[in-house]
C-alpha cells in the first residue's frame, strides 16, 4: 500500500489497500444503511471470529483497489443511505491498513458522506508516530465502533491470543478526544459471558466521555462454516449462542458498579 505522507501532497484517489470484500446494504455496523468496506488482515485470533478468511494479509481472495475504486462502487448506494447512513470501514482489522482508510475516508467527507471504523483496535500505539497517523484519520472519522472483547487481560489473551492493553488505552485515547464511540461485547458463552468480566467491563466504560452507545452482540454460529472451509479446527465446536436470559443477565451486569466501586474492588 503507498504510504500516506501528508494533507496536501497526496492524491487520495490512488492510494490503494487490500480489500476482502464489500457490503451494499449493512443495517448494524454504524448508524443507518451502510456499504461495508472489509479490510484483509487481523492479528487477533478471536475464538469465535466468524471472517477467519480476512486473517492473512496475503490472499488471493482480496484485491488491491484504489480508494477512488471503492469509493466509486459505495457512491452507487448512496440512494439506501438515506439521512444517518454512509460507509463503515471494517475488516479483519481496518487499522492495519490505516493509511487506505484514512485516504477514503477523506474523499469520502469531501462529498459529505458519513465515516464510521469498525475496530478491535489491536494496532494502536499511544506514542507520537502512530497518534500523528491516527489522528489525521479520527480528523475525518465520524464515529468509532470499538469491540472490546474482555476487560480482563489473561482472558482476553486467552479469547484472541492478544494483550487488551492497547485496546483499552485506544478506548481512553478516543475518550479523551471526544470521539464519538460505540462500545461493543460479543458475548459468548463460557468464553467472555462472566459475570464479573461483565461487571468491570461495564465500569471501565462509565468511565469513557464520548459513549454513544454500549452493545451486546449475542455470539452466533454463521462463520463457523468458513473455518471449516479453511482446515482450521473451530474452538467453540457445539458452543450455543446465549440464551436471552444471559444477555439480559450481561446488559443489567454491565450497569451495575460505579466506576469508584470497581477502583476499590480491583484494589483489594
Ligand atoms: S478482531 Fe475481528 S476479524 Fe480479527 S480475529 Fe477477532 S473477530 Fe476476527
Amino acid at each position: 500500500m503507498e504510504e500516506v505522507t501528508g494533507m496536501t501532497a497526496v492524491d487520495y484517489g490512488n492510494v490503494t489497500g487490500l480489500v476482502h470484500s464489500t457490503e451494499s446494504f449493512g443495517t448494524v455496523d454504524g448508524p443507518g444503511v451502510r456499504f461495508i468496506v472489509f479490510m484483509q488482515g487481523c492479528k487477533m485470533r478471536c475464538q469465535y471470529c466468524h471472517n477467519p478468511d480476512t486473517w492473512e494479509m496475503e490472499s488471493n481472495k482480496a484485491r488491491e483497489r484504489t480508494v477512488d475504486d471503492v469509493l466509486r462502487e459505495a457512491v452507487g448506494y448512496r440512494h439506501f443511505w438515506g439521512k444517518n447512513g454512509g460507509i463503515t470501514v471494517s475488516g479483519g482489522e481496518a487499522l492495519l491498513q490505516i493509511d487506505f482508510v484514512t485516504a477514503l475516508f477523506t474523499k469520502a467527507k469531501e462529498q459529505g458522506i458519513h465515516c464510521t471504523l469498525d475496530t478491535c483496535a489491536m494496532p494502536f500505539r499511544n506514542k507520537p508516530d502512530y497518534l500523528e497517523k491516527f489522528d489525521r484519520l479520527l480528523a475525518v472519522t465520524d464515529l468509532v465502533l470499538l469491540d472490546i472483547k474482555e476487560i480482563r487481560e489473561e482472558q482476553h489473551k486467552f479469547v484472541t491470543k492478544q494483550t487488551n492493553r492497547n485496546i483499552l488505552a485506544c478506548a481512553q485515547y478516543l475518550s479523551d478526544k471526544g470521539v464519538p464511540m460505540w462500545i461493543r461485547h460479543v458475548l459468548v458463552p463460557g468464553l467472555t459471558d462472566i459475570d464479573e468480566d461483565l461487571k468491570d467491563l461495564g465500569a471501565f466504560v462509565k468511565t469513557l466521555k464520548s459513549v454513544d452507545k454500549f452493545e451486546v452482540l449475542p455470539y452466533h454460529t454463521m462463520g463457523e462454516f468458513k473455518w471449516r472451509e479453511l482446515g482450521i479446527p473451530y474452538p467453540l465446536e457445539g458452543v450455543k449462542p446465549p440464551t436471552a436470559a444471559r444477555v439480559k443477565n450481561a446488559k443489567e451486569l454491565m450497569q451495575t458498579e460505579s466506576y469508584q466501586d470497581y477502583l476499590k474492588r480491583i484494589a483489594e
